[in-house]
């Protein structure tokens, strides 16, 4: 927006947001205690991440469901690092099926993990570090808090509130980069800070060494010295590790009681099964490079591989489906497709091509059936228009 349209844009976002934000106050912040203006209240904070979580698990691979036992570990997890908190938060923490190394925090309490950082840690009390840095951002309202900011300066309160579920009916695209910058913007410093620290202290009364904060970090200094290129785009971008950082980390043990657990056995026991799978989610990688380069052969060989090793896995069938539909084989995709869906009931992707593929072949009801389902689980713009053209 250029020139006079800006200012008056800007004057009505504001007007807008001192009518729907009456109580615009100063609150102390429960995490860190320190006085501060606050836009957006608690229930904001857990409408909206209770309307973002769903839709952002199904955008990042759906829910991790081949081993259910490592939902449940880290779920227990981060319950018991939630007790020790600051802050009473509706706390929900899910693994999903991700392999880039993220993890991340809606506001409201709404934690994510990807199955790819799982496998970078080597202990509990790393994992127990990662989980306890992302309350701290969700009950310290980090990420409510560069919202608020960024919709003033965009003069966007159309995406504040209520109004932010209607936007996700009428366009997926504009909900996936409100997400997407929720969880990839960068946190400032003082965030990174304060989520370390006090994800720390956290982490002590909860029971565990802060020592993993400081080998998580140790361990993110070195894959970015070595420039490894998984991590280029994932949890370096919203949180950016440095030797300052390590150090920060350092001198915040030396301050807390000694002692705790570092749960190194405990926690290679329970990704022992996703650690055996890692090479069949390799080849499923590999197959979906080789179908981008259209070897479909070579494709298929490598997602039966996976399968072969993991047969378990609902993405799997879903890429054998893809690959199949590619081949000219729509029968054998449907076949795929359900599998994928057995394997998974809650996850768009498979519904949408089980959908998609029904309808090229003529079968209308099936078609639209998981068509329907596909949309309920993320209404993306994909399935809307295949329903359109369903109907008569
Ligand atoms: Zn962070």
């Amino acid at each position: 927006m250029l020139g006079n349209n800006h200012h008056l844009a800007v004057r009505k976002a504001l007007g807008a947001v001192a009518l729907s934000f009456l109580l615009i106050s100063c609150a102390t912040n429960p995490v860190t205690g320190v006085s501060e203006l606050s836009l957006v209240d608690k229930s904001w904070e857990i409408k909206t991440g209770a309307e973002n979580y769903p839709k952002l698990r199904q955008m990042s691979g759906g829910d991790y469901l081949a081993d259910p036992s490592v939902q449940a570990y880290v779920e227990r997890i981060g319950q018991t690092l939630a007790r020790a908190s600051d802050r009473d938060l509706p706390y929900e923490f899910v693994v999903v099926n991700d392999a880039t190394p993220n993890a991340w925090a809606l506001p409201g309490g709404k934690i994510g993990v990807h199955r790819g950082l799982l496998l970078t840690l080597e202990s509990e009390a790393e994992l127990a570090a990662v989980l306890a840095h992302e309350i701290v951002h969700a009950a310290a309202r980090h990420s409510a808090k560069d919202y608020q900011r960024s919709a003033l300066l965009q003069g966007s309160i159309a995406l504040l509130g209520n109004a932010v579920a209607e936007d996700v009916r009428e366009d997926t695209q504009k909900w996936a980069s409100y997400g997407a910058k929720m969880v990839t913007s960068r946190y400032s410093r003082e965030a990174e800070r304060e989520s370390d620290a006090f994800g720390m202290t956290y982490m002590q009364r909860a029971g565990y060494d802060p020592q993993g904060a400081v080998a998580l970090q140790q361990t993110f200094v070195n894959l970015s010295a070595a420039n490894d290129a998984r991590f280029a785009t994932s949890l370096f971008a919203s949180h950016p590790p440095s030797q300052e950082r390590l150090q920060a980390n350092r001198a915040q043990a030396q301050r807390l009681p000694k002692g705790g657990q570092m749960g190194i056995e405990a926690y290679a026991r329970a990704m022992a099964q996703l650690r055996e799978a890692q090479p069949a989610y390799d080849s499923y990688d590999q197959a979906g490079q080789a179908a981008a380069e259209r070897d479909y052969s070579a494709a298929k060989a490598l997602i039966e591989n996976a399968i072969r090793i993991e047969p378990r896995e609902s993405l799997f069938y879903g890429r054998l489906g893809d690959i199949q539909a590619l081949q000219a084989q729509p029968e054998a995709a449907l076949e795929s497709y359900q599998q994928a869906c057995k394997l998974n009931p809650t996850h768009y992707y498979p519904y949408l091509r089980l959908g998609l593929t029904y309808k090229r072949l003529g079968v209308v009801s099936k078609a639209d059936d998981a068509l329907r389902k596909s949309f309920a689980l993320l209404p993306t713009q994909e399935a809307q228009a295949a329903l359109a053209q369903l109907s008569p």
